[in-house]
C-alpha cells in the first residue's frame, strides 16, 4: 500500500509528526495516521490507512499545505490531515474528534463518552445517550416522569429552549423500547445513534458548557477592570 507523499519528501514523510493542542494524541507515521479514536466510528486505536497525498496553495501560491487522506479500516470513512510542511506538526484534521467538556457533570460525561465509543452498536449508543440526557435532567431537578415529559417540563421552565424540546421529539431517544425489548419497535440504526448522541451533546452544551463559559467570561471581565 501507499507510503506517504512521495513528492520530494521520502524520509521526512516517515518521521513522526507531532500534533498540537486538541490533536495532541494524533501523529502521522509512515503510511498511517495515528489517532486515539476514529472520528467517525470512534473505534479505539483505529487503523487509518494512507490513500492519497496532495499539496494545495491559495491563489497567490501562499498558504501551502500538504494533505494526507486516510481511510478507517473499520468503518471505511475518510479522514483528512494537513501540515504546512512535511515533517512538521499537523495543523488540521477533518473531521476533528469530539472532546466532551469538563463542565458536563461526571456521570453524564461518562455516559456520553461511552455512547460515542459505541456508535457501531446503535442500540447501546441510543440507551447511553438517553442515560446521559437523564443524568443531566436529574442534576437540574427533573427526576419524575418519562424522559420526554421531563424535557418538555425543562423547556416550559426555560431551562432549555422550546426548539430543543422539539428536537428531542424528532429523534429516537426513548430507551424503553430497547430495554423492554418491544418486538414491534424497529431496532435503532447508526443514524439514530448519531442523532441521539448529537442531541445529548447539544443538551450538555446548552445546560452546562455555555453557562460555565459565560461565568468564566464574567469573572475574567471583572478581573480586568
Ligand atoms: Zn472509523
Amino acid at each position: 500500500m501507499s507510503v506517504i507523499p512521495a513528492a520530494g519528501c521520502g524520509e521526512q514523510a516517515a518521521r513522526l509528526m507531532k500534533l498540537t493542542k486538541e490533536y495532541s494524541m494524533a501523529v502521522l507515521h509512515e503510511n498511517q495516521l495515528i489517532l486515539d479514536r476514529c472520528p467517525h466510528c470512534n473505534v479505539d486505536m483505529p487503523t487509518l490507512v494512507h490513500i492519497q497525498h496532495f499539496r494545495t496553495t491559495d491563489y497567490q501560491g501562499a498558504n501551502r499545505r500538504e494533505w494526507g487522506v486516510f481511510k478507517c479500516s473499520r468503518c471505511g470513512s475518510v479522514i483528512t490531515a494537513a501540515t504546512p510542511k512535511l515533517g512538521t506538526e499537523i495543523t488540521e484534521i477533518y473531521p476533528s474528534t469530539v472532546v466532551i467538556d469538563d463542565s458536563i457533570p461526571a456521570r453524564a460525561k461518562e455516559y456520553l463518552k461511552q455512547a460515542l465509543n459505541s456508535q457501531t452498536s446503535p442500540v447501546g449508543a441510543v440507551i447511553l445517550s438517553a442515560s446521559a440526557v437523564d443524568a443531566m435532567l436529574k442534576i437540574k431537578g427533573y427526576r419524575d416522569g418519562s424522559l420526554y415529559s421531563r424535557i418538555d417540563k425543562a423547556a416550559a421552565d426555560h431551562v432549555i429552549t422550546p426548539e430543543m424540546a422539539l428536537w428531542a421529539h424528532e429523534i429516537r431517544l426513548e430507551a424503553n423500547d430497547q430495554r423492554h425489548a418491544d418486538e414491534d419497535a424497529p431496532l435503532p440504526e447508526i443514524t439514530d445513534a448519531k442523532r441521539a448522541i448529537e442531541f445529548a451533546l447539544a443538551l450538555g452544551q446548552f445546560m452546562f458548557v455555555l453557562p460555565a463559559r459565560v461565568q468564566r467570561g464574567i469573572v475574567d471581565a471583572k478581573g480586568e477592570r
